[in-house]
């Protein structure tokens, strides 16, 4: 059965049982303590909390999941994947465990011609919280499971609750046994591949007054309303109804991982059983790559772009860990490009927009993994000198121990160029280089011992939170910002140091809550209002303004002048200057982003923006830089779009209806049921948005675009003044060509002829002098060879030529050599300086190479002394060290060793 109709027959089975299907949230929800939505119950959180009321007493959904925590066990396990979906019934104070454990079991073992899944009865196994005998009862008295197939589990597999204080309640879990060939006899707790977990069913029954670890909490007594939670993993129910080993062959999946065997010329599965956990690590690789592939698509899809933190680190690590299997696979080409399609066109049946979205999307993979195929380049230069520098030193010992790459190398590759530690290990191994894992675990373990406490800190922020929740519950901010800059209001709440007072008095910092506002906080890009509070006793400079909870304004204030209390009348004030100009920046954002998109295309998609009162940026998806002339285009586009005097207007109305409207939104938002599109000029530009704008375009003046920078793979920004900042930063710049033009003495016109003019003469000038130079050199030179010295035989010529650049010094060293001529043996050596960094170049003729004496050799042991390296040909070599002041003892160490060679001849 496809994964399509397992989808469809359970929408249809909970429908025809009174549950209202919900569509799947997107996967980034707004949940500050979530990286990903994980689980179905996610989007109904509300409810359960009791924060709000269910429009329904039944709904059900098919909710798009990440679960970062199982990034390591995909393909090592057959049940993992890092996204999936995840269907769910859900029970708002209406049926509890009778009622889901008899809708579950009617629609897995209901037959596959009367709509269900059709499974074996006698290979399910639930399992029930220790002390749950209810649900116990149920299964074996009500459904007819024999006792030894039901286990009692303890709070670790068996009990849910949100790992705070809140609702919580036994789960009943249903496992199916997939048979001897996959594992061990004896139920779910012994082997938990072989009985595969396809549904959890939980039961919310307590209110729980502490939360101290999953398996440690305190009860306070039954909840009021109980209420049920299910999630059955779609695609394990599709491994286990399309008779397959693991969830990466199934239909959703395995044409990603087909396609990669078949680029890497692998044969699927030709060295493994059916377990997963016992499988072939090419079988392994082939999964990591099936699994990720689909999870980068549904992620990109959903608005994530590769960063180096966060939501972004996810996706990168996912793609990156793609191309990486791939790689130790065999196959070095570009990877995405071949399997990004596939996967789309598998989930595009239950995910239709990401086949329209597919050009924002692919452009981001593709561009990631060029950008990553670059560090990899990168980085293998870099690995392969540290290789080299390993195996000098350890030469340097006599050879005796294996050559070890410190792990400070390893690290640095890891955390600077993002270069793999197993790559690092093969590829070191490769060359019989060892690696210094110790070392490096070391390293890491600092770096996440930083991380851990810097997460902590951002925790400690965690208590304003349910401050902030305690206010909003007193009531939702009366929000005016769109109809007024200034109103009367009520303090409703103070905060100093992220404690609730009563007061704030003059030269204190704090938050200040009012019943109501003309403030803008901060969204949408639009950075906050300033202006002022006005107290009985005094003024508050609003110093930002922000929305910690939904509803709640808080403006954060320093008190100027007298003081601030709770429940004190006050009037707030937005300085209508800035007010101006930030909506000019605003709606100067719109404006941009649709010039952009008339001379880009529609795929020139805003994927975040942020303005301020004279500024404003906007990067969206492109992946190239965009050449001058375009960007002129757009800005004329834009600057037409002022001086026609579009009328701007903003409406109210429900997310379908904005979208036929032809409404962009902003990625990866999340919107209430009304929202709110501003037009500009009627379809020219419709964006949902929650910010202040100009009432006509022209309002925005002037606009000048000052610059466009690449930020990431995929990625592009402008940026741009407007109004009288756009002609300050003209003005600016018809300074700096005034100055330049009395520099150079040219009119502005003449200036670029005057500018090349000038840089042709300094060419012309350079080049004379580093002529006079040579010449210099080459009368110095005779000098020099008054000064050469014999070693058995051997005449030699050892030189500190101080700065000398390399280019000088080889035109120098090879210049004496040839005056020294060919019928004596002759050995030249000199030193010289680049960036700061001492260089050495030896010379040797035909004679001396007659008797066995290599530049190559004399110039490693020159560079060593001047602590780096080097290398070269018999006849001339060139090395370089860090050690300036040892630039005597490297000539020193030519002599010597010349002294060696020439003395056991
Ligand atoms: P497991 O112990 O197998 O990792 P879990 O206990 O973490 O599963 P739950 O949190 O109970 O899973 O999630 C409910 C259901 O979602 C599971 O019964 C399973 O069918 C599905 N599920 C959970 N994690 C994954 C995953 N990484 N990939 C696919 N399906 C999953
Ligand atoms: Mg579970």
């Amino acid at each position: 059965m496809e994964t399509a109709e397992i989808r469809r027959r359970w929408l249809d089975y909970f429908e025809r049982n009174k549950h209202t299907v919900v569509p799947s949230a997107p996967l980034i929800y707004d949940d500050p303590n979530l990286l990903f939505v994980n689980a179905g119950m996610v989007p109904f959180k509300p409810y359960f909390l009791g924060q709000q009321t269910p429009p329904w007493d039944r709904a059900t959904s098919v909710q798009k999941c990440v679960r970062t925590g199982d990034i390591e066990e995909v393909g090592k396990t057959s049940r993992h994947g890092t996204f999936f979906q995840m269907n769910g019934n859900f029970s708002f104070g209406d049926y509890f465990k009778e009622g889901a454990i008899r809708l579950a079991w009617g629609l897995i073992t209901a037959s596959v011609d009367e709509g269900g899944y059709g499974l074996d009865p006698e290979r399910i196994w639930p399992t029930v919280y220790i002390d749950d005998d209810e649900a116990f009862a149920i299964w074996h008295e009500q459904i007819g499971i024999p006792t030894d197939r039901i286990t009692r589990r303890d709070a670790n597999d068996n009990y849910w609750h949100m790992g705070v204080p809140g609702p919580g309640g036994p789960s009943s879990e249903l496992f199916y046994d997939r048979g001897s060939e996959y594992g061990q006899d004896g139920g779910p707790a012994v082997d938990e591949d072989r009985y595969m977990e396809f549904w959890n069913l939980v039961f919310m029954q307590e209110e729980l007054s502490a939360v101290r670890s999953k398996p440690d909490f305190d009860v306070a007594g039954p909840l009021p309303k109980r209420n049920i939670d299910t999630g059955m993993g779609l695609e394990r129910m599709a491994t286990l109804l399309q008779g397959k080993d693991n969830l990466y062959e199934i239909d959703e999946v395995y044409p990603v991982l087909a396609k990669a065997a078949q680029m890497t010329g692998k044969v699927y599965g030709a060295h493994s059983g059916h377990a997963a956990t016992s499988s072939h690590p090419d079988d392994v690789h082939l999964r990591v790559v099936a699994d990720h592939v689909r999870s980068s698509l549904m992620l990109i899809g959903d608005g994530v772009t590769p960063g180096n933190e966060g939501r972004g680190y996810v996706l990168r690590r996912m793609l990156r860990r793609a191309v990486r299997a791939m790689r130790l696979l065999g196959y070095g080409d570009k990877v995405l490009p071949q399997l990004l399609p596939v996967s789309l066109d598998r989930m595009k049946a239950s995910y239709p927009e990401l086949e329209t979205d597919f050009g924002r999307i692919s452009q981001i993979a593709y561009g990631e993994e060029d950008a990553f195929r670059r560090t990899l380049d990168q980085g293998t230069t870099i690995l392969d000198t540290a290789v080299t520098k390993a195996k000098q030193s350890s030469a340097a010992l006599g050879g005796s121990s294996t050559p070890t790459l410190p792990g400070s190398e390893a690290f640095a590759l890891h955390d600077t160029y993002g270069f793999p530690i197993d790559l690092t290990l093969e590829m070191a191994a490769e060359q019989g280089v060892a690696v210094d894992r110790e070392g490096f675990v070391r390293l890491m373990t600092e770096q996440r011992e930083r991380a851990k406490a810097d997460a902590k800190a951002k925790k400690s922020g965690h208590a304003h939170t349910e401050i902030w929740k305690e206010l909003r519950e007193l009531g939702a901010t009366d929000w005016q910002a769109y109809q007024a800059l200034s109103t009367e209001g009520t303090v409703v709440g103070l905060v100093s140091d992220g404690q609730r007072v009563d007061g704030l008095e003059q030269g204190a910092t704090g938050q200040v809550v009012l019943d109501r506002t003309t403030f803008y906080a901060e969204s949408g890009g639009q950075i906050a209002d300033e202006g002022f509070i006005t107290t009985p006793t005094g003024r508050l400079r609003v110093l930002d303004v922000q929305r910690p909870v939904k509803g709640l304004v808080v403006h954060t204030v320093e008190v100027a002048t007298g003081e601030v209390k709770v429940g004190e009348q006050v009037e707030a004030q937005v300085d209508p200057d800035w007010r101006i100009s930030a909506c000019q920046a605003h709606s100067g954002t719109h404006v941009v982003h649709a010039a952009l998109r008339q001379v880009l295309g529609p795929s020139a998609l805003q994927s975040g923006s942020y303005n301020k009162p004279g500024y404003l940026r906007l990067d969206f998806a492109w992946n190239s830089a965009l050449s001058a002339e375009t960007r002129s285009e757009i800005e004329e586009v834009a600057n037409l779009a002022v001086r026609q005097d579009l009328p701007v207007s903003s409406q109210y109305m429900t997310l379908p209806e904005a979208r036929e409207w032809g409404a962009l939104a902003l990625f990866g938002e999340t919107y209430d049921e009304q929202v709110r599109v501003i037009e500009i000029g009627g379809p020219w530009s419709r964006e949902l948005c929650g910010g202040t704008h100009v009432a006509h375009s022209s309002q925005v003046g002037a606009l000048t675009l000052t610059g466009e920078s690449s930020v990431g793979s995929g990625v592009c920004r402008v940026e741009a003044f407007v109004g009288m900042e756009a002609l300050r930063y003209l003005a600016k710049e018809r300074a700096i060509v005034a100055e330049l033009g009395r520099l150079v003495k040219a009119q502005p016109g003449e200036l670029r002829e005057r500018v090349e003019e000038l840089l042709t003469r300094v060419k012309t000038a350079e080049r004379e002098i580093a002529t006079l130079r040579q010449q210099q050199l080459q009368a110095q030179a005779g000098e020099l060879l008054a000064g050469a010295s014999d070693i058995g035989g051997v005449r030699v010529l050892t030189h500190d030529g101080g700065d000398l650049g390399a280019d000088e010094v080889r035109s120098l060293v090879t210049g004496l050599r040839s005056r020294l001529g060919d019928e004596h043996p002759s050995v030249v050596a000199v030193t010289g300086a680049a960036k700061g960094r001492p260089l050495i170049v030896v010379a040797t003729n035909a004679a001396a190479r007659d008797r066995g004496i290599r530049a190559g050799d004399l110039v490693r042991t020159a560079a060593g002394v001047l602590g780096g390296g080097g290398g070269g040909k018999p006849d001339i070599a060139q090395g370089g060290g860090t050690d300036a002041s040892a630039v005597g003892a490297a000539l020193e160490a030519v002599e010597g060793q010349l002294h060696n060679l020439t003395g056991v001849r």
